[in-house]
């Protein structure tokens, strides 16, 4: 009898602390955010702590950010059907269907035959509205994967022609990189979108006035882009232009319903900045991506029982550490803050200006030293010899145009296809903060997963990326097909 009252109590206890089964409502999460920090893996995370502790005073440490804090936290592997490196198109079919797939796939099988269905659009099954936010341009192979189903990243028409019928409530941040086709030929992605019925907003004004409506369906684009048709690194924003928050902000707004709402934010851009090796780049929009998180943390201080965030990454790039070989057991972060702007905005400002016109031969690093002095807060003069010559030698390369992107090519080792010159000063200051870099690609180190909310510890522990879309499912109550169909 006693051993039969304990077995009984145990199983209780088992029943209350499990996942939510399928069909018991009140444990269900019916706000659900899906943060997806593009590149982001702990090196990311740790270097926007580290930058915000060092700026605040000398002593080591890290000052957390919000999302950071989350009490539920699991680590995640990434490698997708080809490689334990993934791209991001595999790795957001992971996350939003569940199906390891190729590199370079978006919701299909390996072979390209069969189509998956994602999470956002299984929410628009439970009568859920659905957003899609992303700072870089909305064909791009992240926010894809919620919408599209193609058997390359590459078709980016194709992709926005389907964003056209997925029938979601809101979409918002950057652009179209083909949005009438590779060619040009075919009709506009937004005279397509407005024929389904989305109103097109491109204007912050417009943006900050939209308000909701029954039946309102969204494609708001920033009116500010920068390269690729996506959003401006955060060091690069103008303090008045439309920051990443504010499409969060915004989707809150027009997607709060009482049935409920999925919406997915990616930051594309810490994965370009790592890509570049842009240590400045990636831990301003870290903060910003903190930041947008944030607003939906707001959020679920007011619905905490029907509130779920989530936030990960889907792959490491760059191979970030903190701590670099020329700087030993030290590290100084607070240097970071004297980059003035991106690896983009030194382009578009100096070197393509410079570039202009101009031969190697007429080339003189004396006529960069007062812009590199401003924009990196190097002091030239006080380099080592054998950096001074790396920049030498990386900014005739940039007037010869050697940017060839081959692994075997030293050039591309040395560059990896970015402008020679600016590359050679992000490595420097990156350097001088102590901060290093293994690669131009991304890395097979496995993220970090965070949790608030509803259901939250369903995101304990140490599992695959493809278990994300099963969490979010179980904490959704969304009834999956049997697993005979994989
Ligand atoms: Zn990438």
């Amino acid at each position: 009898m006693k051993l039969r009252l304990r077995l009984v109590l145990s199983a209780l206890v088992l029943a209350l602390v499990s996942a939510p089964a399928f069909g018991q409502t009140a444990e269900l999460a019916k706000y659900v955010f899906l943060f997806i920090g593009d590149g982001m893996s702990m090196a990311q995370v740790s270097a926007a702590e580290v930058y915000a502790k060092a700026m605040a005073d000398k002593a080591p440490g890290f000052v957390k950010l919000g999302f950071s804090q989350f009490p539920a936290q699991g680590m995640t592997t990434t490698y997708d059907s080809t490689s334990i490196i993934t791209d991001s198109a595999s790795a957001g079919t992971a996350i939003a269907t569940g199906n390891k797939t190729a590199s370079g796939v978006i919701n299909m099988d390996p072979g390209k035959t069969n189509k998956y269905k994602t999470i956002a659009e299984y929410a628009k099954e439970l009568g859920w509205k659905v957003g899609v936010v992303s700072n870089v341009s909305l064909d791009h192979a992240t926010p894809a994967t919620f919408y599209a189903k193609v058997p390359s990243r590459g078709d980016m028409y194709d992709i926005a022609v389907q964003m056209t019928k997925s029938g979601f409530d809101y979409f918002g941040g950057g652009g179209f990189a083909q949005p009438k086709g590779k060619k040009g030929d075919q009709p506009d992605v937004i005279e397509l979108a407005k024929k389904a019925g989305y109103s097109f907003i491109n204007d912050a004004a417009s943006f900050r006035a939209l308000k909701p409506k029954a039946g309102l369906k969204v494609l708001a684009v920033n009116s500010v882009l920068q390269d690729s048709m996506a959003m401006p690194y955060e060091i690069d924003r103008a303090s008045d232009d439309l920051a990443l928050a504010d499409y969060v902000s915004k989707g809150i707004e027009l997607l709060n319903n009482p049935k409920g709402f999925f919406m997915m934010v990616e930051s594309g851009k810490i994965d370009w900045a790592c890509h570049a090796n842009d240590a400045a780049a990636s831990i301003g929009d870290t903060l910003a991506f903190d930041r947008a998180i944030a607003k939906a943390v707001e959020f679920q201080k007011k619905y905490p029982k029907d509130t779920l965030i989530i936030v990960t990454g889907d792959h490491e790039t760059g191979g970030m550490s903190i701590g670099f070989a020329g700087t030993g057991y030290s590290t100084a972060f607070e240097k970071v803050s004297m980059q003035k702007g991106s690896y983009v905005a030194f382009n578009a400002e100096i070197m393509n200006p410079y570039k202009d016109g101009r031969t190697a031969a007429d080339a003189n690093i004396k006529d960069l030293l007062p812009e590199i002095k401003r924009y990196f807060g190097l002091d030239y003069d006080k380099l080592p010899a054998s950096d001074q010559e790396l920049l030498q030698r990386s900014l005739l390369r940039s007037l010869k145009g050697e940017v060839e992107r081959a692994p075997q090519e030293s050039v591309a080792l040395l560059y990896g296809g970015y402008e020679p010159f600016t590359v050679t000063l992000t490595h420097l200051a990156n350097q001088a903060a102590g901060i290093g870099w293994t690669t131009y690609s991304h890395t097979g180190v496995p993220v970090v997963t965070f949790a608030l909310g509803r259901s939250q510890s369903l995101f304990n522990g140490y599992y695959d990326n493809t278990a994300l879309f099963n969490k979010m499912a179980a904490a959704m109550g969304v009834k999956l097909p049997a697993v005979a169909s994989k």
